[in-house]
């Protein structure tokens, strides 16, 4: 008999890409280092070798009152100054050496100290480091450093920003207490799964965190009593520049286990959530098929109950035309925590992106977000005459294809057909168009925009100052009417 037998072959994992720099963590605790030359660049590597404990040693020929401040007054170890040129004998002993020098003195800065063995740095002279400090994200004990390789430093400092943003400054103090916590996790948690699952549950914890950890805190995840009920976050997704999320929406998206999104959700803030959370679209747009919201919430209830962290995400703000008092209802049902994060809504993204004051004191004294479609699929009912007011900002959200409809209601009710209007079509994202029309001429201009973007009407004398830009031959405005 022919047996077929597969042998499993164990594989290794791939090797290291090449790297353009090795980053190192130095410890510089109550250790040499030698800062030399001009006094402002001086003055700032002094203060970030300090940071780190060391003791440093500065020499500069001109006194500032901000380096006298920083040897009075240093982070951490301690800051020295000598007003005098510095000497190759002053780098003995020194684990570090820095110098904001030029020219022949940087030169045989450099040389000395690569003589004495010891890592050298010489402000903005790459040729002449043999080590440079990158962009630093500090949540020490945790300390994130970025290189470019001098390659493009503004970049290194933004993705800086990005990581600023994702770490929470209540990471620290988890950190740190995670080095009181290993003995006691020793004693109490065996050693194997267990022990690992109590760890994850702790980095989970610590990047989840809004606070530094309690004693409670510890005590839980000791026991491994980790609420591990799930949760649900409804949360804003902005109109669709992913600037324009907030930094609390950020991190929720950082750490779902699952998100459940609307279709006007652009694909640009889903590529900030986390690699491994499951993304699954449940809504849908302009009147396209969808999963009913009894469907949704059910979705999103069982999910929770299962242990997950749900992040429910709309476009714009949960609160504006968002369903968001039926999903509130069915999380409450369960007894399910639940927390709302607002977001931009798409008439101030819209607005913002076309440069359009929603109020002015003069002739647009109130705003109102109304909505453009009824349950029946047709235009809802409204006291027409308030949105026919003149000196008023009326944004219609879902009113594109019931415009024509609403139009006679607001004609009926004295509005002027003259008013001005604007539509504007994917706010904030690349696919963004805007057409300057009045409220006579919004229900023909809307057949001339993209089928199947979503749309937001603004009438009002607000929408004026975009006639008056369109006219002038803004790039993305047209004029109709
Ligand atoms: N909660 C959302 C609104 C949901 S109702 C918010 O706060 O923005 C859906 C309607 O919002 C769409 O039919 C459209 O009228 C409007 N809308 C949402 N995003 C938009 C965008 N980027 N540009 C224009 N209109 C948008």
């Amino acid at each position: 008999m022919n047996t077929l037998r597969v042998v499993p072959v164990e594989t290794q994992p791939a090797r290291v890409q090449p790297l353009s720099v090795l980053p190192v963590f130095l410890n510089l605790r109550g250790k040499r280092v030698v800062v030399a030359g001009a006094p402002e660049a001086a003055t700032w590597k002094a203060e970030l070798v300090a940071a780190a404990g060391a003791d440093v040693h500065v020499f500069t020929l001109e006194h500032t009152d901000e380096l006298a401040t920083l040897a009075q007054s240093p982070p951490a170890g301690s800051v020295k100054l000598a007003l005098r040129a510095w000497m190759p004998d002053d780098l003995d002993g020194a684990v570090l050496a820095i110098g904001a020098l030029e020219g022949e003195e940087a030169e045989d800065f450099a040389t000395a100290a690569r003589l004495r063995g010891i890592p050298v740095n010489v402000v903005d002279n790459q040729r002449l480091c043999s080590l440079s400090f990158g962009a630093i994200v500090n949540r020490s004990p945790v300390v994130v450093a970025i290189s470019t390789d001098g390659a493009a430093p503004v970049l290194g400092q933004a993705i800086r920003a990005r990581i600023e943003t994702l770490l929470h400054p209540a990471v620290a103090s988890w950190a740190a207490a995670a080095k009181g916590m290993r003995d006691l996790i020793k004693s109490r948690v065996p050693m194997g799964p267990a022990r690992r699952a109590t760890w994850s549950a702790f980095a989970q914890s610590a990047l989840l965190a809004r606070r530094a950890p309690d004693e409670c805190d510890m005590d839980a995840l000791i026991d491994g009593a980790v609420d591990q009920g799930g949760s649900i976050a409804i949360v804003g997704a902005g109109p669709g520049d992913p600037e324009l999320l907030t930094m609390k929406a950020l991190r929720m998206l950082q750490s779902a286990d699952v998100i459940l999104y609307d279709r006007l959700v652009s694909p640009e803030v889903l590529e900030l959530a986390r690699r491994e959370a499951r993304r699954m679209l449940v809504g849908k747009a302009g009147g396209g098929p969808a999963c009913g919201q009894d469907d949704i919430n059910n979705l999103m209830v069982s999910l929770a109950k299962s242990g997950k962290r749900v992040v429910r995400l709309k476009g714009g703000d949960p609160t504006v035309f968002g369903r968001l008092a039926e999903e509130l209802e069915a999380a409450a049902r369960e007894n399910i925590p639940v927390e709302v994060v607002p977001g931009i809504t798409a008439a101030s993204g819209a607005a913002a992106s076309l440069k359009m004051p929603l109020t002015d004191r003069r002739f647009a004294k109130r705003l109102q977000f109304v909505t453009g479609h009824a349950q029946n699929g047709g235009a809802p009912e409204h006291s027409w005459a308030h949105l026919a007011d003149a000196d008023v900002t009326t944004v219609f959200y879902m009113g594109g294809r019931t415009f024509a409809e609403m139009a006679d209601h607001l004609a009926a009710s004295g509005c002027s057909p003259d008013l001005p209007a604007v539509i504007v079509w994917s706010a904030t994202t690349p696919r963004e168009r805007a057409i300057s029309t009045t409220v006579g001429g919004v229900a023909t201009a809307v057949s001339f925009g993209p089928t199947g973007e979503p749309c937001l009407i603004f009438t009002g004398e607000a929408a004026r100052c975009v006639a008056i830009r369109s006219a002038g031959n803004a790039s993305n405005i047209v004029s109709y009417g």
